[in-house]
Formats: structure tokens, sequence, C-alpha cells
């Protein structure tokens, strides 16, 4: 390994040492295997490669003050691939094995994990997707799980910076009665469309709107979506988005520092009378919204404009990533400890 410019990483691929993958055969799972390559074989007809028989994950590790590498509620994740799994008919990975393979692939990691205070993490990518050989349309009957870490950088340089987001009207990511509650690869395929168009036109994400009434907000491209006014945080409820544990965090905080908290649906319209606005997940935690554009109706729903981030989002923020940096304390048993 060259010497790694921790301040300076990417949020990108950079390679490290090991990886563990685990195989499904003859109706069982096998042992962790500890692999130094960066690229599997995969049968020609694999499922994951033709009727998108894939789900994944991503989370963080993060270094502490006290040399104590942290993961931040694992098991939220494990059994968000057990429910994308059987979303789409795969062999679920169980939770005790997810738990093995992330602590092992983050020890074997070790150095790659970005010290304190450099802003940057190891981020970990659980893979499972169907391997064995099918041609006509049915689940496969072998299955692969696979985890690899790659540290990244903060996904703001230089500090939190409110982005621009444009409201989407003619791609859907997800249908109601679809796939949209899971966290399968199908759905990002979908909104790649939608997401580069909004790139082309200056802007960080799309926000997409529900399938059937487009009434109402679902998610911010990979993030969840969220609104602050007279003191509650707001966040949409519906059948065809993702359940960010980050959000779910944000919500136990927010309701912590005294706010109400409301999961539900919410229409359009009503970005016209919140305070503040931001997109949530693991990857950026939050970002501020500064500007949503509405193409359609041609308006324009301005927040932060001095350009900063609003009060209430960065307390939330700074709150939530004090306790996975291990800052402050974790009453909520959130954070485990990887030994
Ligand atoms: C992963 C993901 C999120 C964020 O979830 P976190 O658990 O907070 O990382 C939000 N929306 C979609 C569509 C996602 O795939």
């Amino acid at each position: 390994m060259g010497k790694l410019d921790w301040k300076n990483l990417p949020f990108s691929y950079i390679k490290t040492d090991f990886n563990i993958r685990c195989f499904y055969k003859d109706g069982k799972w096998g042992k962790l295997e500890v692999s130094s390559s960066e690229y599997i074989d995969i049968h020609i007809a694999a499922t994951g490669l033709h009727y998108g028989q894939e789900a994944f994950e991503g989370l963080k590790a993060y270094m502490g003050k006290d040399g104590k590498i942290r993961l931040f509620r694992w098991e939220e994740n494990a059994k968000r691939m057990i429910s994308s799994a059987e979303g789409i008919k795969m062999a679920a990975f169980p939770v005790e094995m997810f738990r093995e393979a992330l602590f092992k692939v983050i020890q074997l990691n070790k150095k790659y994990v970005p010290p304190y205070g450099s802003g940057a993490t190891l981020y970990i990518r659980p893979l499972l997707y169907g391997s064995g050989a099918e041609v006509g349309v049915k689940p496969a009957s072998e299955y692969t799980f696979l985890v690899f870490v790659t540290p990244v950088g903060p996904y703001f340089k230089g500090g939190i910076k409110p982005v621009n987001m444009l409201i989407c009207r003619d791609v859907d990511r997800a249908a109601p009665l679809g796939t949209g509650i899971y966290k399968v690869g199908g759905n990002y395929a979908a909104s790649m469309r939608a997401i580069i168009a909004a790139r082309d036109g200056g802007y960080a994400n799309t926000i997409f709107l529900d399938a059937k009434e487009k009434k109402y907000i679902d998610e911010c491209g990979p993030a969840n979506f969220f609104g602050i006014k007279d003191n509650t945080y707001i966040t949409p409820k519906s059948e065809s988005i993702l359940n960010s544990i980050t959000n779910m965090s944000l919500l136990e905080i927010a309701k912590s520092m005294g706010m109400k908290t409301e999961r539900r649906q919410v229409p359009v319209e009503e970005l016209s009378s919140f305070i503040e606005t931001g997109a949530c997940g693991t990857a950026a935690v939050i970002s501020p919204i500064a500007k949503i554009f509405d193409p359609e109706k041609n308006k324009v729903y301005e927040y932060c404009k001095n350009g900063e981030p609003g009060t209430e989002t960065m307390k939330l923020n700074n709150k939530l990533v004090s306790i996975q940096n291990g800052d402050e304390p974790d009453p909520y048993g959130w954070v485990s400890i990887v030994e």
C-alpha cells in the first residue's frame, strides 16, 4: 500500500488487502472465505447478471479518538439485507454470519481505517447475488455473499455545503408495489437516467415523487428526504422508498432534542412551508438542501438563503456524527466496537 493521503481521499474505490466471500449451495451457506483478489469468477448464466437477483448494503467503520473502531447499527444492515433477499427471492444471509464477515473484513484491513479527525471513514459494502445458472426466469439455487471495504473521504470536502435538487416527473425509480423498499441494484438502474439528467443540469441529485399520483415526495436519489418546520422533523411515508438507517436514527435524535417527529405523506406543495430540508443516508449523513427546482411548475423552493446549512439540520447532523465517532456517549446502543 502506498501512503494514503487521508485528508484528500476521494469518495471512490481504493483497493484494500482482503475481502470475504461465502457461497450458498445445496440449500446451505458454506464457511466464510478470505480472498485477496478483487475479482470474482461468475457463471455466464448467473441470475444476478441476467435477472437482477442482486442486493447490497452500505455502512461505515469509524476510528475513535480512543483508537477503537466503531460500527454503527450493523444489525439493521444485516436485517435489511435479509428483507432485500426475501423481496427478490434470494437465499438470506444470516445475521450472525453477517456480523462475523463484517468484523473479520475490518480486522483484516485495519490499516485502511482512516485516522480519527481526518473526516474519512472505512466504507463497507456487503453484496449478495444469485450465482447459480438459470435461463428461465426463476430464483437461482446458488448464491454468493461478499463484503469488501474501501477507505473513503468525507462526502463534503471542506465542510458541509447545501446542494440543489431537481424534482423529477418523467422517470420513476420504483412503483408502490415494486421493489423500492428493498436495497437492490435494479432500483439504481431504474434511477440512473434521472440522476444523470439532474447532474447534467447542474443539480446534486433528483427528487423522485410517488409513481402513482406524482403528488408526494418519495426520495432524493439514493437518500431519504426530510423537512423541518414548527420544531418538527417530517419525513415521507411511502411504499416505494428504502427505510434509511440514518433517517431512523435522525428521527430518534430529533425526539431527544425536543423536536416533534412525523412520518407521513409529504405533498410537493408543502416544500414551500419548510424552513430547512435535507437528504440523509450513510454516505453523507445529511446533505442540506439549498434549492429545489420543480420544472413542471417552474417553481424554486429556497432554503439556506445565506448559503449555510440550517441550524436544526446541523444540530441533528453533529449529534449523529459524534455518536458514530464515539465523541459522545451512545445512549441508544447503536455503536459496536470492533475488537
Ligand atoms: C441505502 C439507501 C438509502 C440510505 O440508507 P442508509 O441506511 O441511511 O444508508 C436511502 N435510499 C436508498 C434508495 C438507498 O438505497
